[in-house]
């Protein structure tokens, strides 16, 4: 190829011009897909630096299940912590179809243009562990937010279970932090596990819901409800303003009911609408005036604080199991002792003793 041809897909006759490239997303990625890796120093300088292709092959390296590249990943993740921590934090939550992605759209291009702030969006998708397609990760989603300088929007990682695809979230955030980003919004679906591990990294949490569907319907559980620092009914525009507003009135009387939050916040509901871009700056409005009363409080500390000390004892478990499991003794030793007691001639209990002491290397009677 010609340095003045264009890469692309298509084979032309010499002579005839040559169209562009068929998809150059597919061309940009492939292109990422084959970057060398990068020595320590060049991850770390460029995520100070705010590069965000540096940033993206660093994600891809805490994605990475290769061990080497975990090792890497760790090391660089190290390094940057000091430029952590500096953001806010803000997960969002509520059932598929409620409005997510077109508030995160709506909000981020707020935040980015009114207030002069840097987002990013990152995702745990619980749907995406077990199917492979995902509910939230495709990525049309948050077009124009996406093609913003002053926004960063990371897909979902596809791999791994909850409690894997949670830590690598956190080891993104983190980048994402030392890279400049000063909000983070970090998204799930209302529907199972997810948003306990969303709740206990971010220092609020905004549950969105529709007007006119009953709580049961939206899957929404009382526990959820019981996290959010403040609801958010969406589509408030057209025929549902005045239902919005309804379930807004019937919102707060139930969160009335609820006990005081550790934070002391009284958590509030407002009504939005992304497609009109009303009561977008309210939510903003009630973001701020919660982090300026748990800073004063003292809460907003504290909860960072109890949040790094559960991520630490997350991880021993977490390393623990994935190196008991992937120990050649108990790789060795699982099937046959499953099978003892499969079959009654050993209790489980001593079963799992065996199996500990095999990989502790303590000699079992
Ligand atoms: P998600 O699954 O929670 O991410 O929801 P989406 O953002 O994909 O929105 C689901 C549907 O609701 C889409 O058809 C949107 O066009 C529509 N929608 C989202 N926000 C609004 C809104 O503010 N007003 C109205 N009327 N429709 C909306």
């Amino acid at each position: 190829m010609t340095p003045e041809q264009p890469e692309t897909a298509l084979s032309v006759s010499p002579g005839v011009q040559q169209p562009p490239s068929i998809n150059p997303d597919l061309v940009k990625k492939l292109r990422l897909r084959r970057a060398p890796r990068l020595d320590k120093k060049q991850y770390v300088a460029g995520i100070l630096a705010g590069d965000r292709s540096v940033l993206s092959r660093t994600i891809t390296l805490v994605e990475s299940v290769k061990d080497e590249d975990e090792a890497l990943a760790r090391s660089v993740l190290e390094e940057v912590l000091p430029y952590t921590g500096k953001s806010i934090r803000i997960g969002i939550t509520g059932v598929p179809g409620v409005g997510k992605s077109s508030f995160i759209e709506v909000f981020g291009n707020y935040l980015i243009r009114e207030c002069g702030r840097k987002v990013a969006v990152l995702a745990i998708d619980p749907s995406s562990q077990v199917s492979h397609g995902s509910i939230l990760g495709d990525k049309s989603r948050m077009e124009t937010l996406a093609s913003n300088p002053h926004a960063y929007v990371r897909p979902t990682p596809s791999r791994g279970s909850l409690g894997g695809v949670a830590r690598r979230t956190r080891e993104t955030a983190l980048l994402c932090e030392a890279a400049g980003f000063d909000t983070l919004l970090i998204e799930t679906v209302g529907v199972g596990q997810s948003e306990s591990a969303v709740h206990s990294m971010v220092d609020f949490f905004l549950l969105l819901m529709l007007a006119g569907a009953g709580d049961e319907l939206q899957g929404i559980k009382r526990g959820i409800m019981e996290m959010a620092d403040a609801i958010a009914i969406t589509k408030a525009d057209g025929q549902n303003a005045a239902r919005a507003l309804t379930a807004k009135a019937e919102y707060e009387n139930a969160l009335h009911l609820f006990p005081m939050k550790p934070s002391g916040w009284q958590p509030r509901v407002t009504t939005c609408s992304a497609l009109a871009n009303e009561g977008i700056d309210t939510i903003w409005r009630t973001i701020k005036d919660y982090v300026a009363e748990v800073k004063g409080n003292g809460y907003f500390e504290r909860n960072r604080a109890e949040q790094i000390k559960s991520w630490m004892y997350e991880n021993i478990e977490y390393e623990l199991r994935d190196r008991f499991y992937g120990s050649t003794e108990v790789s060795v030793l699982l099937p046959e002792l499953e099978k003892a007691v499969l079959e009654g001639k050993m209790s489980s209990f001593s079963a799992a003793k065996k199996l500990l002491d095999a990989y502790f290397g303590v000699n079992f009677t």
